[in-house]
């Protein structure tokens, strides 16, 4: 981590504790605690990555229980995975499970799992910020990646995400929506920097299976997304 980036989001953290006493006093203090305007760089929204490396990119949300099968098959095989797991079912499950995956980042999927579309950028701000401060805490290493809850975000989403010390807002270009691999547009196959968007839920377990398969089959690696989102 450089050291802007630890500056910007100890400036953004400040900030969100700021806003988060100012709660129940007066709205005049809640807006002074807005981050600036252009005080820290927006984020970029990427939904698949640009390369040459035959590699795609294994992405697993929410977190609220891992199945025994998919956590044996994501060690078994070393599968990079970037998880984008709340803070809380983080805290509930890293010790069993969570610390033990052999090469697993863990980002950004807010605090709640609010929907951002229609919340202010103070809000935005908040959620993101408080589960960048979570996360760090728990798995020792600040997220560098959101990704917005049902994709549902907008302009402040990539300000907030910069002002929380992450360059990355991340969606996906192959879904997996009631256990179908489904590549956005019209293909049936897994291509190089497919960014592909599964869930910490027992159907996915096979999902992630038949995922591995279609990458093997395009003659794909599965790799981390920080490693191509520097
Ligand atoms: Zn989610």
């Amino acid at each position: 981590m450089t050291t802007r980036r630890v500056t910007t989001y100890i400036a953004a953290a400040v900030i969100c504790g700021l806003a988060s006493l100012s709660i129940g006093h007066t709205a005049r203090a809640s807006d002074t605690a807005l981050p600036l305007p252009g005080a820290s760089p927006k984020a970029r929204l990427v939904s698949r990555i640009d390369t040459k490396d035959r590699v795609a990119f294994i992405t697993i949300d929410d977190g609220r229980s891992v199945t025994d099968s998919m956590a044996d098959f994501i060690k078994d095989n070393k599968i990079p995975v970037t998880s984008f797991v709340l803070p809380e079912w983080l805290k509930k499950l890293w010790e069993p499970t969570y610390s033990t995956f052999p090469k697993m980042t863990f980002e950004n999927h807010t605090n709640t799992h609010r929907r951002l579309g229609r919340l202010s950028l103070e809000k935005q701000t908040r959620e993101l910020c408080e589960a960048s401060r979570l996360v760090t805490k728990i798995a020792g290493d600040a997220p560098r990646l959101f990704r917005p809850p049902g994709g549902v975000m907008n302009n402040n989403t990539l300000k907030a995400a910069g002002a929380c010390g992450m360059p990355y807002v991340v969606k996906w270009s192959v879904d997996t929506a009631g256990g179908v691999v489904n590549p956005v547009g019209a293909r049936t196959t897994l291509q190089r920097g497919d960014i592909i968007l599964l869930h910490y839920i027992p159907q996915d377990t096979a999902v992630l299976k038949q995922v591995m398969q279609m990458m093997k089959e395009a003659g794909l690696k599965p790799a981390l997304l920080r490693d191509y989102l520097p």
